[in-house]
Protein backbone atom coordinates (compact mmCIF):
# COMPACT_ATOMS: atom_id res chain seq x y z
CA UNK A 1 0.00 0.00 0.00
CA UNK A 2 2.21 2.95 -1.95
CA UNK A 3 -0.25 5.58 0.17
CA UNK A 4 -0.08 8.57 2.45
CA UNK A 5 -1.38 8.25 5.76
CA UNK A 6 -1.73 10.83 8.48
CA UNK A 7 -2.02 9.86 12.21
CA UNK A 8 -2.31 12.40 14.59
CA UNK A 9 -1.81 11.83 18.64
CA UNK A 10 1.52 9.74 19.52
CA UNK A 11 0.38 8.18 22.74
CA UNK A 12 0.27 4.47 22.89
CA UNK A 13 -2.53 3.89 20.45
CA UNK A 14 -1.52 6.36 17.38
CA UNK A 15 2.35 4.61 17.99
CA UNK A 16 1.02 1.47 17.40
CA UNK A 17 -1.02 2.19 14.47
CA UNK A 18 1.72 4.08 12.75
CA UNK A 19 4.16 0.76 12.83
CA UNK A 20 0.94 -1.34 11.66
CA UNK A 21 0.66 1.19 8.56
CA UNK A 22 4.17 1.34 7.50
CA UNK A 23 4.64 -2.09 7.77
CA UNK A 24 1.65 -2.08 4.74
CA UNK A 25 3.95 0.05 2.97
CA UNK A 26 2.25 3.47 3.58
CA UNK A 27 4.03 6.57 3.73
CA UNK A 28 3.17 7.65 7.40
CA UNK A 29 3.25 11.01 9.31
CA UNK A 30 2.71 11.37 12.71
CA UNK A 31 1.61 14.40 14.09
CA UNK A 32 2.24 14.98 18.01
CA UNK A 33 0.97 17.93 19.98
CA UNK A 34 3.63 17.51 22.79
CA UNK A 35 7.61 17.24 22.92
CA UNK A 36 9.42 13.63 22.11
CA UNK A 37 8.94 12.17 25.42
CA UNK A 38 11.87 9.99 25.11
CA UNK A 39 13.98 13.46 25.45
CA UNK A 40 11.19 14.69 28.15
CA UNK A 41 9.58 13.40 31.16
CA UNK A 42 6.05 13.47 31.68
CA UNK A 43 4.40 15.94 34.27
CA UNK A 44 4.07 14.07 37.38
CA UNK A 45 0.62 12.34 38.55
CA UNK A 46 -0.24 11.42 34.35
CA UNK A 47 -0.95 7.22 34.89
CA UNK A 48 3.04 6.51 34.90
CA UNK A 49 1.83 2.89 34.85
CA UNK A 50 -1.08 0.81 33.11
CA UNK A 51 -1.95 -2.76 33.86
CA UNK A 52 -1.12 -4.76 30.22
CA UNK A 53 -3.21 -7.70 30.02
CA UNK A 54 -3.71 -10.43 26.99
CA UNK A 55 -5.25 -8.58 24.36
CA UNK A 56 -2.84 -5.87 24.14
CA UNK A 57 -0.24 -8.18 24.13
CA UNK A 58 -1.97 -9.80 21.23
CA UNK A 59 -1.12 -6.69 18.86
CA UNK A 60 2.30 -5.56 20.58
CA UNK A 61 2.61 -9.92 18.96
CA UNK A 62 1.42 -8.61 15.70
CA UNK A 63 4.16 -5.96 14.84
CA UNK A 64 6.83 -8.04 16.56
CA UNK A 65 7.45 -6.27 19.82
CA UNK A 66 5.88 -8.77 22.10
CA UNK A 67 9.92 -9.72 23.25
CA UNK A 68 10.52 -6.42 23.86
CA UNK A 69 7.98 -5.37 25.71
CA UNK A 70 8.00 -8.01 28.31
CA UNK A 71 10.91 -7.05 29.61
CA UNK A 72 9.25 -3.88 30.72
CA UNK A 73 6.34 -5.99 32.52
CA UNK A 74 5.61 -6.84 36.15
CA UNK A 75 3.56 -9.83 36.28
CA UNK A 76 0.41 -8.77 38.71
CA UNK A 77 -0.81 -12.36 40.00
CA UNK A 78 -4.13 -11.07 41.54
CA UNK A 79 -5.32 -8.38 43.92
CA UNK A 80 -3.86 -7.90 47.31
CA UNK A 81 -6.89 -6.61 49.45
CA UNK A 82 -5.50 -4.10 52.11
CA UNK A 83 -7.98 -3.90 55.05
CA UNK A 84 -8.50 -1.08 57.73
CA UNK A 85 -6.25 -2.94 59.89
CA UNK A 86 -3.45 -3.55 57.34
CA UNK A 87 -4.08 -7.21 57.29
CA UNK A 88 -3.83 -8.10 53.36
CA UNK A 89 -5.15 -11.03 51.22
CA UNK A 90 -4.49 -12.64 48.04
CA UNK A 91 -7.37 -12.78 45.58
CA UNK A 92 -5.67 -14.57 42.72
CA UNK A 93 -7.06 -13.39 39.04
CA UNK A 94 -7.20 -16.59 37.55
CA UNK A 95 -6.70 -20.31 38.45
CA UNK A 96 -3.57 -21.21 35.68
CA UNK A 97 -0.16 -19.86 35.89
CA UNK A 98 -0.23 -18.15 32.81
CA UNK A 99 -3.82 -16.38 34.12
CA UNK A 100 -1.88 -12.82 35.25
CA UNK A 101 -1.75 -9.64 34.40
CA UNK A 102 1.55 -7.03 33.67
CA UNK A 103 1.94 -3.48 34.67
CA UNK A 104 3.88 -1.76 32.55
CA UNK A 105 5.46 1.74 32.33
CA UNK A 106 3.55 4.40 30.22
CA UNK A 107 6.28 6.12 29.13
CA UNK A 108 8.55 2.86 29.01
CA UNK A 109 6.06 1.55 26.45
CA UNK A 110 5.16 4.69 24.50
CA UNK A 111 9.13 5.47 24.33
CA UNK A 112 9.11 1.55 22.87
CA UNK A 113 6.75 2.46 20.50
CA UNK A 114 8.10 5.37 18.78
CA UNK A 115 11.19 4.00 18.54
CA UNK A 116 10.10 0.91 16.26
CA UNK A 117 8.26 3.89 14.46
CA UNK A 118 11.10 5.20 13.55
CA UNK A 119 12.30 2.49 12.56
CA UNK A 120 9.91 1.03 10.43
CA UNK A 121 10.25 4.75 8.30
CA UNK A 122 7.62 6.62 10.11
CA UNK A 123 7.92 10.47 9.55
CA UNK A 124 7.34 11.43 13.55
CA UNK A 125 6.75 15.74 14.29
CA UNK A 126 6.50 16.56 17.39
CA UNK A 127 5.37 20.18 18.96
CA UNK A 128 2.31 19.96 16.37
CA UNK A 129 -1.15 20.56 17.69
CA UNK A 130 -3.68 20.02 15.47
CA UNK A 131 -5.88 23.05 15.85
CA UNK A 132 -8.39 23.12 13.07
CA UNK A 133 -10.31 20.33 11.10
CA UNK A 134 -12.10 21.50 7.80
CA UNK A 135 -14.16 18.77 6.27
CA UNK A 136 -15.35 20.10 3.64
CA UNK A 137 -12.39 21.24 2.30
CA UNK A 138 -10.54 18.00 3.38
CA UNK A 139 -7.90 20.37 5.56
CA UNK A 140 -5.92 19.47 8.69
CA UNK A 141 -4.32 22.74 10.78
CA UNK A 142 -1.81 22.28 12.80
CA UNK A 143 0.49 25.02 14.84
CA UNK A 144 4.07 24.41 15.68
CA UNK A 145 4.11 24.75 19.81
CA UNK A 146 7.76 26.65 19.23
CA UNK A 147 7.03 29.15 16.33
CA UNK A 148 3.37 29.42 16.61
CA UNK A 149 3.45 29.55 12.77
CA UNK A 150 0.65 26.84 11.22
CA UNK A 151 0.89 24.15 8.36
CA UNK A 152 -1.68 22.46 6.60
CA UNK A 153 -2.04 18.75 5.43
CA UNK A 154 -4.82 17.47 3.80
CA UNK A 155 -7.38 15.24 5.45
CA UNK A 156 -6.94 12.28 3.37
CA UNK A 157 -6.34 8.63 5.06
CA UNK A 158 -6.56 10.34 8.46
CA UNK A 159 -6.27 7.86 11.98
CA UNK A 160 -7.37 10.26 14.74
CA UNK A 161 -5.72 8.67 17.63
CA UNK A 162 -5.67 12.29 19.89
CA UNK A 163 -7.30 10.79 22.59
CA UNK A 164 -9.87 11.50 24.66
CA UNK A 165 -10.21 15.08 24.32
CA UNK A 166 -10.16 14.94 20.49
CA UNK A 167 -10.20 17.36 18.56
CA UNK A 168 -11.02 15.90 15.41
CA UNK A 169 -14.06 13.93 17.34
CA UNK A 170 -15.06 17.73 18.48
CA UNK A 171 -15.33 18.51 14.60
CA UNK A 172 -16.83 15.38 13.09
CA UNK A 173 -19.60 15.24 16.26
CA UNK A 174 -21.11 18.50 14.74
CA UNK A 175 -21.86 16.51 11.48
CA UNK A 176 -25.75 15.60 10.66
CA UNK A 177 -26.21 12.14 11.55
CA UNK A 178 -23.27 11.72 14.06
CA UNK A 179 -23.56 12.20 17.93
CA UNK A 180 -21.36 11.72 21.07
CA UNK A 181 -21.58 11.43 24.37
CA UNK A 182 -19.34 12.39 27.50
CA UNK A 183 -20.11 10.45 30.64
CA UNK A 184 -17.94 12.24 33.61
CA UNK A 185 -17.55 9.98 36.96
CA UNK A 186 -18.69 11.87 39.68
CA UNK A 187 -15.13 10.17 41.14
CA UNK A 188 -11.60 11.51 40.01
CA UNK A 189 -7.92 10.13 40.39
CA UNK A 190 -4.48 11.14 41.96
CA UNK A 191 -1.59 9.65 41.34
CA UNK A 192 1.02 9.14 44.86
CA UNK A 193 4.39 7.27 44.65
CA UNK A 194 5.87 4.29 47.01
CA UNK A 195 9.51 5.01 46.62
CA UNK A 196 11.77 1.39 46.37
CA UNK A 197 13.57 0.83 49.70
CA UNK A 198 17.43 1.88 50.38
CA UNK A 199 18.69 -1.48 48.83
CA UNK A 200 16.34 -1.06 45.85
CA UNK A 201 13.71 -3.50 46.70
CA UNK A 202 10.07 -3.56 47.13
CA UNK A 203 8.46 -2.21 50.02
CA UNK A 204 5.21 -4.43 49.61
CA UNK A 205 4.71 -7.77 47.15
CA UNK A 206 6.04 -6.96 43.98
CA UNK A 207 3.81 -9.45 42.10
CA UNK A 208 -0.22 -7.82 42.93
CA UNK A 209 -2.28 -4.98 41.97
CA UNK A 210 -2.59 -3.94 45.81
CA UNK A 211 -5.93 -2.80 46.25
CA UNK A 212 -7.42 -0.95 49.46
CA UNK A 213 -11.33 -1.19 48.71
CA UNK A 214 -13.25 1.39 51.34
CA UNK A 215 -17.11 0.98 49.91
CA UNK A 216 -17.54 4.61 48.11
CA UNK A 217 -13.86 4.93 47.24
CA UNK A 218 -10.47 3.01 47.02
CA UNK A 219 -6.55 3.58 46.83
CA UNK A 220 -4.42 1.47 44.82
CA UNK A 221 -0.95 0.66 43.72
CA UNK A 222 1.01 -1.21 40.58
CA UNK A 223 4.38 -1.93 40.65
CA UNK A 224 7.12 -0.47 38.47
CA UNK A 225 10.20 -2.68 37.61
CA UNK A 226 12.52 0.23 39.90
CA UNK A 227 11.18 -1.13 43.20
CA UNK A 228 8.25 1.64 43.55
CA UNK A 229 4.87 1.35 43.20
CA UNK A 230 2.45 4.25 41.37
CA UNK A 231 -0.33 4.60 44.00
CA UNK A 232 -3.59 6.19 42.76
CA UNK A 233 -6.50 7.34 44.76
CA UNK A 234 -10.20 7.22 43.72
CA UNK A 235 -12.26 9.34 45.70
CA UNK A 236 -15.41 11.12 45.05
CA UNK A 237 -15.25 14.60 43.73
CA UNK A 238 -16.98 15.70 46.26
CA UNK A 239 -18.49 15.40 49.77
CA UNK A 240 -16.94 13.67 52.60
CA UNK A 241 -14.38 12.18 51.93
CA UNK A 242 -14.01 14.04 48.26
CA UNK A 243 -11.30 15.79 47.13
CA UNK A 244 -13.18 18.94 47.54
CA UNK A 245 -12.73 18.23 51.46
CA UNK A 246 -9.04 17.27 51.54
CA UNK A 247 -8.13 20.78 50.85
CA UNK A 248 -5.14 20.84 54.17
CA UNK A 249 -2.39 19.05 54.44
CA UNK A 250 -3.87 18.23 58.12
CA UNK A 251 -6.99 16.83 56.65
CA UNK A 252 -4.86 14.89 53.92
CA UNK A 253 -2.49 13.32 56.67
CA UNK A 254 -5.66 12.76 58.86
CA UNK A 255 -7.26 10.86 55.95
CA UNK A 256 -4.83 8.93 55.03
CA UNK A 257 -4.07 7.43 58.95
CA UNK A 258 -7.59 6.94 59.46
CA UNK A 259 -8.36 5.35 56.10
CA UNK A 260 -5.30 3.66 54.65
CA UNK A 261 -2.19 3.55 57.36
CA UNK A 262 -0.91 1.24 56.30
CA UNK A 263 -0.10 2.72 52.68
CA UNK A 264 0.24 5.95 54.63
CA UNK A 265 3.37 5.08 56.13
CA UNK A 266 4.79 4.06 52.85
CA UNK A 267 4.17 7.41 51.02
CA UNK A 268 7.04 9.84 52.63
CA UNK A 269 5.99 12.85 51.08
CA UNK A 270 2.20 12.17 51.18
CA UNK A 271 1.41 15.61 51.73
CA UNK A 272 3.46 17.39 49.20
CA UNK A 273 2.57 15.12 46.72
CA UNK A 274 -1.33 15.25 47.30
CA UNK A 275 -0.94 19.40 46.32
CA UNK A 276 1.63 19.56 43.65
CA UNK A 277 0.16 16.01 41.32
CA UNK A 278 -3.04 17.16 39.66
CA UNK A 279 -6.77 15.81 40.45
CA UNK A 280 -7.69 13.80 36.83
CA UNK A 281 -10.89 13.79 35.54
CA UNK A 282 -12.52 10.00 34.75
CA UNK A 283 -14.76 9.85 32.12
CA UNK A 284 -16.37 7.48 29.39
CA UNK A 285 -16.57 8.53 25.76
CA UNK A 286 -19.48 6.93 23.62
CA UNK A 287 -19.53 8.29 19.80
CA UNK A 288 -20.73 7.31 16.20
CA UNK A 289 -19.69 6.71 13.55
CA UNK A 290 -16.20 6.96 14.08
CA UNK A 291 -15.46 7.82 10.06
CA UNK A 292 -16.12 9.32 7.21
CA UNK A 293 -15.62 8.48 4.09
CA UNK A 294 -11.66 8.18 3.13
CA UNK A 295 -10.74 11.06 5.29
CA UNK A 296 -10.70 10.35 8.41
CA UNK A 297 -11.45 7.29 11.25
CA UNK A 298 -11.29 7.54 14.87
CA UNK A 299 -9.36 5.64 16.63
CA UNK A 300 -8.53 4.63 20.52
CA UNK A 301 -9.49 7.09 22.89
CA UNK A 302 -10.60 9.36 20.51
CA UNK A 303 -13.48 7.00 20.17
CA UNK A 304 -13.99 5.34 22.87
CA UNK A 305 -12.23 6.04 26.38
CA UNK A 306 -13.51 3.98 29.44
CA UNK A 307 -12.64 4.22 33.03
CA UNK A 308 -9.90 2.69 34.17
CA UNK A 309 -11.06 0.42 36.43
CA UNK A 310 -11.00 -3.03 33.61
CA UNK A 311 -7.83 -1.40 32.66
CA UNK A 312 -8.64 -1.92 29.52
CA UNK A 313 -8.60 1.30 27.72
CA UNK A 314 -4.60 1.27 26.66
CA UNK A 315 -5.89 -2.65 25.72
CA UNK A 316 -8.58 -1.86 24.15
CA UNK A 317 -7.01 1.23 21.99
CA UNK A 318 -4.23 -1.92 20.89
CA UNK A 319 -6.93 -4.21 19.60
CA UNK A 320 -8.37 -1.01 17.62
CA UNK A 321 -5.25 -1.15 16.03
CA UNK A 322 -5.09 -4.60 15.34
CA UNK A 323 -8.67 -4.84 14.12
CA UNK A 324 -7.99 -1.49 11.81
CA UNK A 325 -5.47 -3.52 9.99
CA UNK A 326 -6.91 -6.53 9.41
CA UNK A 327 -9.58 -3.87 8.10
CA UNK A 328 -7.61 -2.51 5.81
CA UNK A 329 -6.78 -6.29 4.75
CA UNK A 330 -9.88 -7.43 4.19
CA UNK A 331 -11.02 -4.60 1.52
CA UNK A 332 -7.96 -4.53 -0.15
CA UNK A 333 -6.90 -1.36 1.50
CA UNK A 334 -10.37 0.50 0.61
CA UNK A 335 -9.66 2.94 2.66
CA UNK A 336 -13.47 3.95 2.72
CA UNK A 337 -14.63 0.51 3.38
CA UNK A 338 -12.11 -0.68 5.94
CA UNK A 339 -13.08 2.60 8.09
CA UNK A 340 -16.88 1.62 7.89
CA UNK A 341 -15.75 -2.26 8.66
CA UNK A 342 -13.46 -1.39 11.80
CA UNK A 343 -16.32 0.64 13.12
CA UNK A 344 -18.63 -2.32 12.71
CA UNK A 345 -16.91 -4.81 14.49
CA UNK A 346 -15.39 -2.29 17.04
CA UNK A 347 -18.24 -0.71 18.65
CA UNK A 348 -20.27 -3.43 20.03
CA UNK A 349 -17.39 -4.42 21.92
CA UNK A 350 -16.01 -1.01 23.25
CA UNK A 351 -19.83 -0.04 24.22
CA UNK A 352 -19.46 -3.41 26.26
CA UNK A 353 -15.86 -2.60 27.72
CA UNK A 354 -17.23 0.90 28.39
CA UNK A 355 -20.06 -0.68 30.65
CA UNK A 356 -17.81 -3.24 32.22
CA UNK A 357 -15.52 -1.03 33.07
CA UNK A 358 -17.87 1.14 35.34
CA UNK A 359 -19.48 -1.88 37.04
CA UNK A 360 -15.76 -2.72 37.57
CA UNK A 361 -15.38 0.00 40.12
CA UNK A 362 -17.65 -1.37 42.25
CA UNK A 363 -16.42 -4.43 42.53
CA UNK A 364 -12.81 -3.31 43.05
CA UNK A 365 -14.08 -0.94 45.83
CA UNK A 366 -16.86 -2.65 47.24
CA UNK A 367 -17.22 -6.23 46.54
CA UNK A 368 -14.16 -7.47 46.77
CA UNK A 369 -14.88 -7.69 50.70
CA UNK A 370 -18.04 -9.05 50.08
CA UNK A 371 -18.61 -13.07 51.29
CA UNK A 372 -21.04 -13.25 48.72
CA UNK A 373 -18.87 -11.90 45.68
CA UNK A 374 -16.33 -14.42 47.26
CA UNK A 375 -18.61 -17.02 47.22
CA UNK A 376 -19.16 -16.80 43.74
CA UNK A 377 -15.47 -16.82 42.54
CA UNK A 378 -15.35 -20.02 44.12
CA UNK A 379 -17.95 -21.14 41.97
CA UNK A 380 -17.04 -19.95 39.06
CA UNK A 381 -13.80 -20.96 39.00
CA UNK A 382 -15.28 -24.10 40.44
CA UNK A 383 -17.11 -24.11 37.29
CA UNK A 384 -14.63 -23.23 35.08
CA UNK A 385 -12.45 -26.52 36.10
CA UNK A 386 -15.25 -28.72 35.14
CA UNK A 387 -16.26 -27.27 32.20
CA UNK A 388 -13.59 -24.62 30.92
CA UNK A 389 -15.29 -24.83 27.51
CA UNK A 390 -18.08 -23.46 28.51
CA UNK A 391 -17.97 -21.41 31.61
CA UNK A 392 -15.53 -19.03 32.13
CA UNK A 393 -15.90 -16.02 34.67
CA UNK A 394 -16.01 -12.84 33.09
CA UNK A 395 -12.86 -11.21 34.50
CA UNK A 396 -11.32 -14.03 32.84
CA UNK A 397 -12.78 -13.47 29.48
CA UNK A 398 -11.93 -10.09 29.45
CA UNK A 399 -8.43 -9.99 30.95
CA UNK A 400 -6.52 -13.27 29.71
CA UNK A 401 -8.71 -14.44 26.44
CA UNK A 402 -7.83 -12.44 23.49
CA UNK A 403 -10.15 -14.49 21.24
CA UNK A 404 -13.57 -13.06 22.71
CA UNK A 405 -14.67 -9.92 22.17
CA UNK A 406 -15.69 -7.60 25.16
CA UNK A 407 -19.16 -7.77 23.65
CA UNK A 408 -19.36 -11.70 23.91
CA UNK A 409 -17.81 -11.52 27.33
CA UNK A 410 -20.55 -9.47 28.40
CA UNK A 411 -23.43 -10.91 27.30
CA UNK A 412 -21.92 -14.70 28.16
CA UNK A 413 -21.16 -12.97 31.57
CA UNK A 414 -25.17 -11.85 32.08
CA UNK A 415 -25.90 -15.42 31.48
CA UNK A 416 -23.69 -16.84 33.88
CA UNK A 417 -24.38 -14.67 36.47
CA UNK A 418 -28.04 -15.79 36.85
CA UNK A 419 -26.99 -19.20 36.73
CA UNK A 420 -24.47 -19.16 39.59
CA UNK A 421 -26.69 -16.13 41.96
CA UNK A 422 -29.47 -18.78 41.22
CA UNK A 423 -27.45 -21.50 42.80
CA UNK A 424 -26.36 -18.92 45.70
CA UNK A 425 -29.56 -18.02 46.82
CA UNK A 426 -29.49 -18.73 51.10
CA UNK A 427 -26.40 -20.15 50.28
CA UNK A 428 -22.82 -19.37 52.33
CA UNK A 429 -20.56 -22.12 51.44
CA UNK A 430 -19.54 -23.56 48.15
CA UNK A 431 -20.36 -26.94 50.29
CA UNK A 432 -24.19 -26.19 50.57
CA UNK A 433 -24.55 -25.80 46.68
CA UNK A 434 -25.37 -29.09 44.34
CA UNK A 435 -22.85 -28.01 42.22
CA UNK A 436 -23.95 -30.51 39.56
CA UNK A 437 -27.00 -29.50 38.93
CA UNK A 438 -25.00 -26.31 38.50
CA UNK A 439 -22.66 -28.00 35.59
CA UNK A 440 -26.04 -29.21 34.12
CA UNK A 441 -27.80 -25.99 33.74
CA UNK A 442 -24.42 -24.49 32.18
CA UNK A 443 -24.24 -27.47 29.68
CA UNK A 444 -28.07 -26.88 29.07
CA UNK A 445 -27.50 -23.31 28.88
CA UNK A 446 -24.14 -22.07 27.23
CA UNK A 447 -22.85 -23.49 24.23
CA UNK A 448 -18.80 -24.20 24.12
CA UNK A 449 -16.96 -20.83 23.75
C1 LIG B 1 -5.76 6.97 35.71
C2 LIG B 1 -5.79 6.10 34.50
C3 LIG B 1 -5.38 4.80 34.59
C4 LIG B 1 -5.44 3.97 33.47
N1 LIG B 1 -5.07 2.67 33.61
C5 LIG B 1 -5.13 1.85 32.54
C6 LIG B 1 -4.72 0.50 32.66
O1 LIG B 1 -4.32 0.05 33.72
N2 LIG B 1 -4.81 -0.31 31.55
C7 LIG B 1 -5.26 0.16 30.35
O2 LIG B 1 -5.34 -0.62 29.40
N3 LIG B 1 -5.65 1.45 30.21
C8 LIG B 1 -5.59 2.31 31.26
N4 LIG B 1 -5.94 3.61 31.13
C9 LIG B 1 -6.44 4.08 29.82
C10 LIG B 1 -5.30 4.44 28.88
O3 LIG B 1 -4.46 5.40 29.46
C11 LIG B 1 -5.87 4.96 27.56
O4 LIG B 1 -6.91 4.16 27.12
C12 LIG B 1 -4.78 5.03 26.50
O5 LIG B 1 -3.79 5.93 26.87
C13 LIG B 1 -5.41 5.41 25.15
O6 LIG B 1 -4.41 5.65 24.23
P1 LIG B 1 -4.62 6.74 23.09
O7 LIG B 1 -3.36 6.70 22.29
O8 LIG B 1 -5.92 6.50 22.42
O9 LIG B 1 -4.76 8.12 23.84
P2 LIG B 1 -3.63 8.92 24.63
O10 LIG B 1 -2.73 7.98 25.34
O11 LIG B 1 -4.34 9.95 25.42
O12 LIG B 1 -2.78 9.63 23.49
C14 LIG B 1 -3.27 10.70 22.73
C15 LIG B 1 -2.10 11.46 22.14
O13 LIG B 1 -2.59 12.47 21.27
C16 LIG B 1 -1.92 13.67 21.52
N5 LIG B 1 -2.81 14.77 21.14
C17 LIG B 1 -3.92 15.20 21.80
N6 LIG B 1 -4.49 16.22 21.14
C18 LIG B 1 -3.75 16.45 20.06
C19 LIG B 1 -3.82 17.39 18.99
N7 LIG B 1 -4.80 18.30 18.94
N8 LIG B 1 -2.87 17.35 18.02
C20 LIG B 1 -1.88 16.42 18.06
N9 LIG B 1 -1.74 15.53 19.05
C21 LIG B 1 -2.67 15.53 20.04
C22 LIG B 1 -1.62 13.62 23.01
O14 LIG B 1 -0.56 14.50 23.35
C23 LIG B 1 -1.26 12.16 23.18
O15 LIG B 1 0.11 11.91 22.96
C24 LIG B 1 -5.89 4.47 32.23
C25 LIG B 1 -6.29 5.81 32.14
C26 LIG B 1 -6.24 6.62 33.25
C27 LIG B 1 -6.68 8.04 33.13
Amino acid sequence: MNQTVTVVGAGLAGSLMAIFLARRGCAVTLMEKRQDMRRKSLPAGRSINLALANRGLKSLRAVGLEDRVREQLVTMRGRMVHDQHGDTDLQPYGQRPWEVIYSVSRPGLNALLLDEAESAGVDLRFGQACRRVDLEAAVLTFEDESSGQTAELPLRRCIAADGAGSVLRETLMKQPGFDCTVDWLEHGYKELCIPASDDGSYRIDANALHIWPRGGYMLIALPNLDGSFTVTLFLPNEGDPGFDHLDTRDRVSDFFKARFPDAAALIPDLEDAFFVNPTGPLGTVRSAPWHLDDKLCLLGDAAHAVVPFHGQGMNAAFEDCLEMDASLEATGGDWSRSFERFFERRKPNTDAIADMAIENYTEMRASVTDPRFLLRKQLAFELERRQPDRLVPRYSMVMFRDDIGYADAQSRGRTQLEIMERALQGKERLEEIDIDAVERQVLETLPPI
